[in-house]
């Protein structure tokens, strides 16, 4: 906080509230430690007892903070924690999101330390989900207590939607929604799973990509064959895996599929001239991730290309035999993992199928091929110059001292297009880790600067958004 070309306003947020901010910071921090400790892998069912323990944690913290109707609501997979805080008569209401589940930790040899014996170190968290996205709610949960602890109310209604399956297509939630429209009924929503641009620059998520994820299973026989008997005499599962695969994308980074790109919005020129004056360092990138080279999709820049350009990846492939030596076997069967990331405005279900078709015409024959539709969920775009978004960037000005950028951000966080989408909400992204914070890999981490700026920002921003008018178009 003590960066010369920053300059935050003396006081962002109330005095009393900034000294209950300060006499709590060890607690805090330990907070945050306590709830990463919590194993919450939503996509790994042995995990399934930790998400109701991550849950009852963060039900009880809102309990504490005095919000009314707190429920853990029981779903299909993982719960939903659900509160409010109505004590501004008049005042607009605010869906408050974050996701308490995290992604699985392996490869956990690459890990300091247990994923999920978390610390605080030379000023940063680090374990699994301190960013993505335990330090963010933990944040929120923060604000709230430091506002009672100062005999405060929110300057606006919150309303308190935590997840657990984030991490994993959010399908209870999705369901969930659209049955509890009254619950959820709000001005504006503020999620808080995003990050800071490279560099540690303040910034405001305008837009986020959708994803269609799927699997490719490619079968033969039920058992492995010989490959001396065989070979030469049967399609090979792995070798006809990888011919698809091969035909999804070219060199280019075009991904083939049909139709794939009928539904993208264009990109103005003025969108792409915002784009091109964010502070982004190609070579800082490369360098920090350890790639060799950055490849983007030909045309467009490599920000452009992570960040509004859809994209499709292979994110796992198995099949056959993996052990030391050799064993010569045709094998059975071979499968892949298959995303695509989408943008405004193509439709996973859309996409998928569009995909499937396009795996069964490049197929070859001799094996059965199945695509699957795991999840997906619609890319999101909310306008900088929304009353709320304006808001957001005011009480991060205030605390940071900076303005902040406005970013498209590659990423999917699939609740947001249903709020946007389902409950007509304008939809703020306001995040704080950094983007390099390791979120998804070994070593995630967590500014405890960034920690302590984002919770006063919070505090600034409910005062903020009480000054927006009700009902602001999305
Ligand atoms: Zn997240």
């Amino acid at each position: 906080m003590t960066d010369p070309t920053r300059t935050p306003e003396p006081n962002p947020i109330d005095p009393a509230v900034e000294a209950a901010l300060t006499a709590s910071r060890s607690a805090r921090a330990e907070a945050l430690l306590e709830f990463a400790r919590i194993p919450s892998i939503s996509t790994q069912p042995e995990h399934a007892p930790d998400m109701v323990v991550a849950a009852e944690w963060v039900a009880a913290k809102l309990r504490g903070v005095g919000a009314t109707e707190v429920e853990v609501v029981r779903t299909q997979l993982h719960p939903i924690v659900y509160g409010k805080i109505h004590e501004a008569p008049g005042a607009p209401t605010v869906l408050v999101y974050c996701h308490y589940d995290v992604q699985p930790v392996d490869p956990v040899e690459l890990w300091e330390t247990a994923p999920f014996v978390p610390f605080l170190r030379d000023g940063r968290f680090v374990g699994r989900g301190v960013a993505d996205d335990k330090g963010q709610l933990v944040m929120h949960l923060s604000a709230l207590e430091a506002l009672r602890a100062a005999g405060k109310a929110p300057a606006v209604n919150l309303t308190f939607v935590f997840e657990g399956e984030e991490e994993y297509g959010s399908e209870s939630l999705f369901a969930w929604i659209p049955q509890n429209r009254d619950r959820l009924a709000a001005d504006l929503a503020v999620i808080s799973d995003t990050t800071y641009f490279e560099g540690n620059v303040p910034a405001i998520t305008i837009a986020l990509r959708g994803i269609m994820y799927a699997q490719i299973d490619v079968e033969l026989s039920s058992v492995d064959l010989h490959s001396g008997q065989y070979g030469g005499s049967v399609e090979n599962p792995a070798n006809a895996l990888a011919r698809i695969i091969t035909a999804l994308k070219g060199p280019d980074g075009r991904v083939r599929i049909p139709g794939f790109y009928d539904d993208v919005v264009p990109l103005t020129d003025a969108d792409r001239a915002q784009i091109a004056s964010l502070p982004f360092d190609e070579e800082a990138f490369r360098a920090e991730t350890q790639v060799p080279a950055l490849v983007g999709e030909a045309g467009w820049t490599i920000l452009e290309s992570r960040t509004i350009r859809p994209t499709l990846d292979v994110n796992g492939i198995w099949g056959g035999f993996q052990g030391d030596g050799a064993k010569t076997i045709i094998p059975a069967h071979a499968h892949a993992k298959v995303s695509t990331r989408l943008v405004a405005n193509q439709d996973p279900q859309k996409i998928f199928e569009a995909l499937r078709a396009y795996v069964e015409q490049v197929a070859p024959p001799g094996v059965k091929v199945t695509t699957t539709y795991i999840h997906g969920g619609e890319a999101s775009l909310t306008p900088t110059d929304h009353p709320a978004t304006q808001a957001a960037a005011r009480a991060i000005r205030a605390v940071e001292g900076v303005d902040p950028v406005y970013i498209r951000e590659g990423g999917s966080i699939p609740v947001t297009a249903a709020f946007d989408h389902v409950l007509g909400l304008p939809v703020v992204l306001a995040g704080f880790p950094q983007p390099n914070c390791n979120a998804h890999a070994p070593n995630e981490w967590l500014d405890e600067r960034n920690f302590e700026a984002g919770t006063r920002i919070m505090v600034r921003l409910w005062d903020e958004l009480a000054t927006v008018p009700r009902g602001s178009e999305g």
